[in-house]
């Protein structure tokens, strides 16, 4: 049995109750306990003489008692003088015992260490650690001393003396932790060995620097974190051949549905839409199945090609199916869909969690029974209770919505007819070309670089709430030329009760202020059937405004509004602010998008509204989005997968993203066994995750 694989229990005195903190912190293995990195490192390595000592330091000083006594001030402490002969500190304790008070005679010698501060004696260390010195003084310590990220009930002492048994324990077999990186690519690359690295991170030399080491800067971590970053690379590059060792239904059809679709088009389509839908072409009509992202920025024209792809299945014998991340989304996909469609003789039906009863069991079943050749909903669809005929395409909507694992659940439904479906993947949030690499390395990905033609790009100002009049009569005037405007309001997103409450007054209010229009509201707590009549109404233009929260941010499509005012902006990612924001600027005439904050606002966010001022560029934004804000909340990784890193960093690291393509291609080409035990090393029960669906 390898050392390092067993349980944490096969460390001296670790038992039930430290087993639960240790899993607290991710660690169920020895081996884990390597990989538990310090957040910081103390300088307990040399003694600093007293004189030499500053304010906001951590050292170790020695020296002799010159006095000490119990002082009041505001608190009742004991108060010990040290001198070393450079100068003269404190130490401060605010509790003591009757025998430390004995410790601390005139004479006696003391090697402490804590912070020194700024005190009412001048430099002082409240409760230092310290030690009487007899005769020999120990030596000090011979490494910088980590300080590790734990858990409550876990001290620090304890989880460092854990951590030295499995250093111990990986010197005593050092073959037990292999090196995946043979030593060419670790020469070829300039990285540095594992145990090596390990070793530095959690016992430095005492010429290393803390400072770069706890800031992940130093070549050990990473190291580290760009062998973590390949395995996951590796394991997204596994889940892909998986899939592709599937058959897929070879699709070239649907040729004469597409022409009759697009004839009935009230629009031709863009070169970029050509162009994307030859790309599908081509994957579709092979007997792998076709895993593509195709991005394109908001009001591209994302819908008519997943229906373009969608004839293709249908036309050759196969259902198609298109998952929309909101209800609301999924409801007017659904009708868009009918709309185009239906003229054409394919069923299409709807699915979502707020469908029950018969209705549900009646979808359901024409779903099995290969009635409805076109399936619209939520991720209802992929739960395990509907079945397709013959799944042949599943289209994704709004990617960034959604997890990995999520998107690949989609792909089960296909087997039920012995194939994997085909998987097209859309979104408008443009993603930073170096989390794309990451988040989506086992997708092909289409760009459609080009809006349709006639669009005038939105005028973004931004507005403080004092101005909230002229706002309105800006709204009066914009309805009474026959256009039509949204007003969004935000707040933090976990409060969805309150964001509909805000929804609700700021409904009446301008009912108020405007009683010559005909106000609408939506907002999530109402019911699917409320929702859509009131976006029926504002799309049939029988309202002039829509009071909304945002659910209505992805892929509402009413070409007539032309203005959108945006209520406290600066709660929200640039990102969303931007498919917002696309809600208008969908036809002709010029539209308008008002920030209304109310301020004073941070320097950060006016610089985050100033971003949204100058661009409509969503490639350009999500690049900022992602400097301002961190790739965790641009993409929401939380599900992803991505914020489970243990080490890298995305932004930190992000110089790091570059390398792992190739020192991908490499290892696989020269040690193509290493990648299994990487990715158990690096993803462990994620890997299974990724991999099972
Ligand atoms: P998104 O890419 O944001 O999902 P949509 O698919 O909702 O964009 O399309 C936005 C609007 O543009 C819709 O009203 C759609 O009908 C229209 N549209 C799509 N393609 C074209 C085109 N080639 N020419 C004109 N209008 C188009
Ligand atoms: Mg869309």
């Amino acid at each position: 049995m390898n050392a390092l694989h067993a349980p944490v229990t096969s460390l001296k005195g670790v038992g039930e109750a430290l087993v639960l903190k240790l899993a607290r912190l991710r660690v169920a293995c020895v081996a884990d306990l390597l990989f538990h990195l310090p957040l910081r490192y103390q300088d307990r390595t040399r003694i600093t003489p007293i004189g030499t000592l500053r304010a906001g330091h951590e050292a170790v000083v020695e020296g002799e008692v010159m006095a000490s006594e119990v002082v009041r001030g505001r608190r009742r402490s004991l108060l010990v003088r040290l001198r070393d002969g450079s100068g003269i500190l404190s130490l401060r304790f605010f509790h003591f015992s009757p025998v430390q008070q004995q410790q601390f005679r005139p004479g006696a010698r003391i090697r402490a260490f804590g912070e020194a501060r700024a005190g009412a004696t001048g430099l002082e260390i409240y409760h230092p650690e310290y030690r009487l010195l007899s005769t020999d003084a120990p030596p000090v310590e011979d490494h910088l001393t980590p300080i590790y990220p734990t858990t409550e009930g876990l001290h620090q002492t304890r989880l460092r003396a854990l951590i030295e048994q499995a250093l111990g324990q990986l010197d005593a077999a050092p073959e037990a932790l292999p090196d995946w990186l043979p030593d060419s690519l670790r020469q070829r690359f300039g990285l540095p060995e594992l145990h090596h690295c390990l070793k530095v991170l959690h016992q430095p030399p005492p010429d290393a620097d803390p400072d770069q080491l706890a800031s992940g800067l130093h070549p050990a971590s990473r190291r580290l974190a760009l062998e973590e970053l390949l395995a996951h690379r590796l394991s997204l590059r596994e889940v892909r051949l998986r899939i592709q060792q599937d058959g897929a239904p070879v699709l070239p059809g649907g040729r004469s549905l597409q022409t009759r679709f697009l004839t009935q088009l009230p629009f031709s389509l863009t070169g970029a839409q050509r162009r994307v839908l030859d790309e599908i072409g081509a994957d579709l009509g092979r007997e792998v199945p076709m895993l593509r992202l195709v991005q394109g920025d908001v009001g591209s024209g994302k819908t008519v090609v997943a229906a373009m792809a969608a004839l293709s299945a249908i036309g050759g014998d196969c259902q198609a199916a298109m998952m929309a991340p909101t209800e609301i989304l999924a409801e007017q996909h659904y009708r868009t869909f009918r709309a185009w469609f239906e003229p054409l003789g394919i069923e299409v039906a709807w699915l979502a969690g707020k469908l029950k009863g018969k209705a549900r069991l009646d979808t359901k079943a024409a779903i099995q029974d290969g009635r409805a050749r076109m399936v619209v909903g939520t991720h209802a669809l992929f739960q395990g209770d509907v079945h397709f005929q013959r799944l042949g395409l599943a289209i994704v909507d709004e990617q960034h919505r959604f997890g990995v694992h999520q998107r690949l659940a989609l792909r089960e439904k296909g087997e039920a007819g012995g194939l994997t479906p085909h998987q097209l993947v859309m979104t408008a949030t443009p993603i930073p070309r170096t989390l794309a690499m990451s988040a989506y390395a086992d997708l092909d990905v289409s760009i459609i670089d080009e809006l349709p033609p006639g669009r005038t790009p939105v005028k973004t100002v931004v507005v403080p709430d004092e101005r909230r009049p002229d706002v309105v009569a800006r709204i009066r005037h914009a309805c009474a030329e026959g256009r039509q405007a949204y007003w969004v309001c935000t707040l933090i997103e976990e409060s969805e009760a309150l964001q509909c409450q805000a929804a609700e007054a700021t409904h009446a209010e301008l009912g108020e202020a405007l009683p010559e229009l005909a106000i609408g509201l939506v907002h999530g707590r109402m019911k699917a059937t409320e929702k859509a009549a009131v976006m029926d109404a504002f799309k049939a233009g029988e309202l002039d405004l829509l009071v909304a929260t945002t659910v209505i941010e992805v892929g509402v499509d009413v070409p007539n509004a032309s203005l959108m005012i945006i209520e406290n902006p600066e709660r929200l990612g640039l990102s969303q602010l931007h498919q917002l924001r696309g809600r208008v600027g969908r036809g002709s005439t010029e539209s308008f998008c008002v920030l209304l904050y109310r301020g004073p606002l941070s320097a950060h966010s006016r610089e985050r509204l100033g971003v949204m001022r100058e661009t409509t560029d969503g490639f350009r934004i999500a690049e900022k989005d992602l400097e301002l804000r961190g790739p965790g909340e641009v993409l929401g990784t939380r599900q992803t997968g991505l914020a489970q890193m243990k080490i890298a960093d995305l932004e930190r690291d992000a110089d790091l993203l570059e390398r792992v393509s190739p020192l991908a291609d490499a290892l696989l080409a020269s040690h193509p066994e290493a990648s299994q035990p990487l990715i158990r090393r690096w993803l462990g029960e994620q890997a299974g995750r990724y991999g099972q669906v």
